[in-house]
């Protein structure tokens, strides 16, 4: 790597968006962002800004085939800022890659015997593997001398103890097909348990967080000192809080009902729990703006979506209250957990017990920065810390290629 290269550009390819960040890594500062989306239609779109260059947003609709067709195109607008691909200032490219397994316990660099395993994997992540995979396939055909990072989205939470990860099923069936709770969100995870840590003036190591990540997949997780002990994803992230469009927690058996009573076969199930339920199953909407809107209305059914919403957070707070012993931060994270003060009023309400409370003002008050927003006689502080996953998988692949 030339001394000079201190750039990383972040790439998390979705099945059919790239979304991708250009990071200067001497102070952090993003110099392009931008998403292809709809890729493999005919209404494709890629929306650029080149923030180095003050430049506007582009937008550039029409059809863009596959993942190669999108990162060309996206090099050509980053080549139109004088910020190409080729240029020797780029130091990595690092990919989010949301199933690591067991195995990747660490920001890895990239390299035959990586992609295997990752191709391994798609059994338990047949949605995002093949993705991440072909982003990284085609960043490689494009930049084949190029260092490339792969930063995992369960890699956070591998330190769990064994019997917070395995379920109760029998051993034999779980290890023959590795079912256990492997989590997701983990950059996110890491990232703000450690913001959580900086602004409560703590290195990470003395203290014992919830990290609420709230967007449109939601997840929590219990971190002592710094170590992921627990989290609410599963073998996949249908597991847990009630998200935008999934479930989360549910009896398994309403899967057996629904096909044996329904006549739904397995893809029906996969859908109805992954895409058709949580928030927009229970009301028909799910981002919180629409339905915190609608609940002003008096609309019911918003109401008792968001009262369940609320309800297994409550749940989620008070176990990892246990899991952990002692709290000394709630971090509320991601679209919702940022935004939405109504919620975090409302997930923190009647928990005073348990040293826990929300002051109205600070929680009314709007702002990108990590900032608490608990009354000074609260025993646990109650925080929204932006998280910034992009940033995190760049730190970690600036980290691992200069180590
Ligand atoms: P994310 O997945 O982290 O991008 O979060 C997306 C979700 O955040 C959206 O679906 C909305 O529900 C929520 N969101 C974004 N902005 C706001 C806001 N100002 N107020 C309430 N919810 C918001």
């Amino acid at each position: 790597m030339s001394a000079t290269a201190t750039r990383v550009l972040v790439l998390n390819s979705g099945s059919s968006s790239v979304k991708y960040q250009l990071l200067d890594m001497t102070d952090g500062a993003r110099l392009a962002v931008g998403l292809v989306e709809r890729i493999g239609e005919e209404t494709s779109r890629l929306a650029h800004t080149p923030l180095a260059t003050g430049g506007e947003r582009r937008e550039t609709e029409g059809p863009i085939a596959d993942h190669t067709a999108a990162l060309k195109a996206v090099a050509k607008e980053l080549a139109a800022d004088g910020l190409g691909l080729d240029s020797p200032e780029l130091a990595a490219i690092g990919h989010r890659v949301v199933h690591g397994g067991l195995k990747f316990t660490e920001p890895t660099v990239i390299d035959d015997a990586v992609l295997k395993e990752i191709e391994r994997l798609i059994p338990v992540a047949p949605l995002h593997n093949p993705a991440n995979i072909t982003g990284i396939r085609t960043a490689q055909a494009l930049r084949p001398d190029l260092p490339q990072v792969a930063v995992f989205d369960t890699a956070f939470h591998t330190t769990m103890p064994e019997y917070a990860a395995r379920y109760a099923i029998d051993v034999a069936t779980a290890d023959a097909h590795r079912i256990r709770r492997y989590g997701f969100h983990g950059t996110s995870h890491a990232y703000v348990s450690r913001k959580t840590a900086e602004l409560l003036g703590k290195a990470p190591e003395e203290v014992n967080v919830i990290v609420l990540h709230l967007g449109n997949g939601a997840s929590a997780s219990a971190v002592r000192g710094g170590r992921c002990v627990d989290t609410s994803m599963g073998l996949t992230p249908l597991e847990g809080l009630v998200m935008g469009t999934r479930s989360g927690d549910i009896d398994p058996a309403v899967t057996f009902h629904l096909k044996r009573v329904a006549g739904m076969d397995e893809d029906e199930v996969d859908t109805l729990l992954n895409k058709k339920s949580g928030l927009i199953g229970l009301c028909g909407d799910n981002d919180m703006r629409e339905i915190r809107r609608r609940i002003d209305e008096g609309d019911e059914r918003a109401q008792l979506a968001f009262d369940i919403y609320i309800h297994r957070l409550k749940k989620y707070i008070g176990a990892y209250s246990a899991v952990l012993g002692r709290v000394d931060a709630v971090a509320f994270t991601a679209g919702v957990g940022e935004n939405a003060a109504p919620v975090r009023e409302a997930a923190i309400a009647g928990l005073e017990e348990m040293g826990m409370a929300v002051d109205a003002s600070l929680n009314a008050l709007r702002s990108g920065e990590p900032r608490l927003i608990s009354p000074d006689y609260a025993r646990v502080a109650v925080a929204v810390v932006p998280t910034d996953e992009e940033l995190e998988i760049a730190q970690q692949t600036y980290a691992l290629v200069n180590a």
